[in-house]
């Protein structure tokens, strides 16, 4: 994006820059922006096809004239000059089209890598909320799928145009000079085949929608069954998964099955029409009924019966391309309302955080501009090295302000700072590089262990490397897998546990220079087991850093340096616990009943569970200090 005026203040400048302005296009105009980049080249292959096509005809009528001349006897050099004509057009002929060909699946090449590397590239400058929100599968199917048949259509397309028209229209005009009335006879079959086509392919777009929409859904439920086979087995033993999975193949197959049965009688007329026989039947029974009557010449019928079935034969490339056209413009459309999401503002001079300090400034933010919004000026300070825990009832905004600071998304009004400086002028990967993200939901690349672990720090010497995972309590079972540390992950981290894959996140997050960690209480659905394991693994990673913290069970955030209790997108209180239960707020409210559920009378909070609590806490690196 262009750099604009020099912003007098971070805040404005966020505001200032304009984002992509957002158009709204139909699927052609979708279309036709995509393929901007090679139109040149298809239109050279287009032109390439037509003249192909033309050649072709041009050919043929030659071979009729040949015929012609041969019956007044011409000499040899004629003769020749004749054939010298005809199997130059052939050859014209085929060397134009495969030159057409290779022109447009070189542009589709092209095409293709340009719009992946234009796609990451955007995807790499949005707000990674945005890409959050498109998904890992919408993502993979605008990248893979969408991309693939941008590339059929670009490929194939302008030559199935190219012949389709210029066969069309050559083989017309040859007719027309040959023999005019033999013309009359294919027009009038011409509209015929037409109507006949449009009532074929009349629910064509629908029903093909309809099939894809149940690929789809057989997609979606097979990956849910193969990705959620430890919980399908562990609750119904498989049967209601496998028996949505079985369900859909049978709507799929019903579609089919229905699809064919409703376009048999317009595909069996189309194959019937748009054939060479039925043209060619007419022009001869036509030609030579005229011959006999003296109309025409007798030669001029054989001639216009070797391109007769040109102009029909036309239909057949035209309707390829609208099938690949019509998936394109589909894609294409996803791909340029991907292209036009903003962009994180850039900014001109960036700079470095000086360590770990977090300090959201009168924090205003929606998500849409018709939204409420998720928070109102909100105002927290969170000292270098301190751990600050944000509780609140569900949806109170608590994972907002964890994603805000990381610039999930851009503050509506207000700022956040990070080591003193605005996150806006800080650049965005820099900006990452400072903080530690631990999330439920660990994601692991494809990729050995060791390279998932060396994401931010491609330098860590294989020392460092077992110090990290050694601390994230992970070390021992990573050696036990069959590669050691150079184990590949499966899809989505599958060959590991929930729990191991966060450790291992929780290792990669030690090994990097983070000074500041985001971690939504990431224990919630862990099993025992591995709970206590990632939260000693939690306390190395928090020990002397910046630490916020969504928490969601008020037991392990009572060591806190500061609580803060937000409500409907507002700080409603703050403080230390004892501090907030003096306090007799909201927070003494959500204590209460916190303590009620855990059983444990009024005895105050230093009762069994509270040591437990300290035990495991996130933020016991802290109370192990002040113990
Ligand atoms: P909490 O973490 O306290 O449960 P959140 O920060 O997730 O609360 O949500 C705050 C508000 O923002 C809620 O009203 C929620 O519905 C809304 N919200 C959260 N995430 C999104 C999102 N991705 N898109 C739109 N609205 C959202």
């Amino acid at each position: 994006m262009t750099a604009l005026v020099e912003a007098d203040s971070p805040a404005e400048e966020g505001q200032r820059r304009p984002a992509t302005p957002s158009t709204e296009f139909t699927p052609r105009q979708a279309l036709m922006q995509v393929i901007r980049p090679v139109q040149g080249r298809l239109i050279g292959s287009l032109a390439l096809g037509a003249l192909g096509a033309a050649l072709r005809v041009v050919s043929l009528v030659a071979c009729g004239l040949l015929v012609q001349h041969l019956l007044t006897g011409p000499g040899w050099q004629t003769v020749t000059w004749w054939l010298v004509a005809i199997i130059g057009t052939m050859v014209g002929s085929a060397v134009a089209t495969t030159l057409g060909s290779v022109v447009s699946h070189q542009a589709a090449f092209d095409h293709e890598t340009m719009m992946r590397r234009a796609i990451t590239t955007h995807l790499g400058r949005m707000p990674l909320g945005a890409v959050q929100r498109i998904g890992a599968g919408g993502v993979k199917k605008i990248v893979q799928g969408d991309v693939r048949a941008m590339h059929s259509a670009i490929a194939d397309s302008p030559s199935l145009l190219g012949a389709g028209l210029g066969g069309l229209v050559s083989s017309l005009i040859a007719l027309g000079v040959i023999e005019w009335r033999l013309l009359l006879v294919v027009l009038a079959i011409l509209p015929i085949v037409a109507i006949v086509m449009k009532i074929a392919m009349k629910d064509y777009a629908a029903e093909r929608e309809a099939y894809d929409r149940s690929l789809e859904a057989i997609d979606a439920s097979s990956i849910e069954y193969v990705q959620g086979m430890q919980e399908v087995r562990m609750f119904d033993g498989g049967s209601e998964s496998f028996g949505r999975y079985a369900q859909r193949v049978i709507d799929f197959t019903e579609r089919l099955r229905t699809w064919n049965d409703r376009s048999k009688p317009g595909a069996l007329a189309t194959r019937l029409l748009v054939a060479p026989l039925p043209v060619t039947v007419l022009v001869a029974i036509g030609g030579f009924a005229m011959a006999v009557a003296g109309w025409i010449d007798p030669i001029a019928v054989v001639v216009a019966l070797l391109i007769a079935s040109m102009p029909v034969d036309s239909f057949m490339p035209l309707m390829y391309m609208t099938e690949h056209n019509n998936k394109a413009m589909a894609a294409a459309l996803r791909i340029t309302q991907v292209l036009q999401e903003p962009e994180l503002p850039e900014t001109p001079h960036p700079e470095l955080p000086r360590g770990g300090a977090v300090h959201l400034e009168r924090v205003t933010f929606s998500y849409a501009a018709d939204r409420a919004p998720a928070l109102s000026d909100v105002t927290i300070d969170i000292p270098a090295g301190s751990v600050c825990a944000l509780v609140g009832p569900s949806g109170s905004g608590k994972s907002t302000v964890a994603r805000l600071v990381p610039r999930y998304f851009d503050v509506d009004e207000g700022s956040i700072s990070v080591g003193g400086v605005d996150v806006r002028r800080i650049d965005p990967a820099e900006l990452l590089r400072h903080i530690a993200l631990v999330f439920q939901e660990p994601f692991l690349l494809h990729a050995s262990i060791r390279e998932n672990l060396t994401i931010g720090a491609r330098n860590a010497t294989p020392e460092q490397i077992e110090r990290a995972c050694r601390a994230a309590r992970i070390h021992d079972e990573l050696l036990a897998l069959p590669d050691g540390y150079d184990t590949v992950v499966g899809e989505r981290g599958a060959s590991l546990s929930g729990g191991q894959r966060q450790r291992v996140t929780i290792a990669r997050a030690l090994l990097s220079d983070a000074d500041v960690v985001i971690l939504d209480e990431a224990t919630a659905f862990a099993d025992p087991e591995n709970e206590a394991a990632i939260q000693d693994a939690i306390a190395e990673l928090t020990t002397g850093r910046t630490v916020i913290m969504v928490a969601h069970r008020l037991s392990t955030i009572v060591d806190a340096d500061q609580i803060v209790v937000l409500d409907q997108g507002r700080v409603a209180e703050s403080g230390t616990h004892d501090e907030l239960v003096a306090n007799a707020g909201t927070y003494a409210r959500l204590w209460d009943r916190h303590r009620r559920a855990q059983g444990w009378g009024l005895r105050g909070h230093h009762g069994p569970d509270a040591t437990s609590a300290a035990g495991n806490a996130p933020a016991t690196g802290r109370r192990e200090q002040n113990a």
